[in-house]
């Protein structure tokens, strides 16, 4: 099986702790034959709604790093670059200027701050209502991305769960609830020849992938095909982690390929 990870971070990003070179080689121990490094690239300061001054800084730091690799570690695995651009409805000029780089492979268009309550990861969740109204505004901005024509795939659709989850309140976007929503989102994406991704950080921190199940399977059935697979790891331990079972998840959802792409290219790997 043709084993790839296209959302992994370096050091490069505020939370990676390890380097290119060493992220590498630890996904290539796992078996893992084509990477595309997603360093975080957000469009604001972290905690803040402020504009960030690196955001144009970090694909051409990736790129300079990639070409730094010695061959040798490059025998076993391919190496792309991208980044996870975070929080483009910020400014959409930067984001698009970001994303004009004509040596970047890929683009993840990534949601992680909602406008005017901040951050998932920094959200007090009073309660079940509370997150409901979250995941509704999450889903709306989510909506308003996926109009923009900047990226090639969604990151960590659900990706609030992980938060909200945590401080005991266990809710995904769910059909059931956010139906609507997720159909004009996913349909949004499909027809603008935008993907999604299996986020397996998810399955490996107990909470399932992101998205659910429900949701890769109901995207296959509104005809949905772009799909990539990623660890999302930020540390050497986890690099490669759970990409197989991300696999085996897409194939029981009704995919027979996974994605990857070389200068914004899409490409289809039968798996
Ligand atoms: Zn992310
Ligand atoms: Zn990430």
């Amino acid at each position: 099986m043709f084993l790839t990870d296209y959302h992994i971070h370096t050091r490069l990003s505020p939370d990676g702790e390890d380097s290119m070179r060493d992220m590498i080689r630890a996904s290539a121990k796992k078996g893992i034959k084509q990477i595309c490094f997603t360093d975080h690239c957000d469009i604001i300061k972290w905690g803040t709604e402020e504009l960030s001054r690196d955001a144009p800084y970090i694909l051409p730091k990736t790129l300079e790093e990639r070409s730094k690799i010695p061959p040798d570690d490059l025998r076993d695995i391919e190496v792309r670059v991208g980044v996870e651009l975070g929080e483009a409805h910020f400014s959409l000029e930067t984001a698009k200027e970001i994303a004009a780089n004509p040596e970047a492979d890929f683009i993840l268009g990534s949601l992680h701050v909602l406008k005017g309550y901040g951050d998932f990861f920094l959200i007090k969740y009073e309660s079940m209502e509370h997150c409901r109204m979250l995941l509704d505004a999450y889903l709306d901005t989510l909506l308003e991305i996926a109009a923009l024509d900047f990226f090639d795939v969604m990151a960590h659709i659900g990706y609030p769960t992980r938060y909200m989850t945590r401080a005991g309140f266990p809710l995904s976007p769910e059909l059931g609830h956010n139906g609507d929503k997720l159909e004009a989102l996913l349909k949004l994406l499909i027809h603008n020849g935008r993907g999604i991704e299996i986020n397996c950080s998810g399955i490996r921190d107990g909470y399932g992938p992101f998205p659910t199940m429900e949701i890769l399977r109901f995207y296959r059935e509104l005809g949905g095909e772009i799909i990539t697979v990623g660890s999302d790891a930020h540390k050497i331990r986890d690099a490669g982690v759970y990409i197989a079972e991300g696999y085996e998840i897409l194939r029981r959802t009704g995919f027979k390929y996974i994605t990857t792409y070389k200068k914004r290219k899409a490409e289809f790997i039968k798996i």
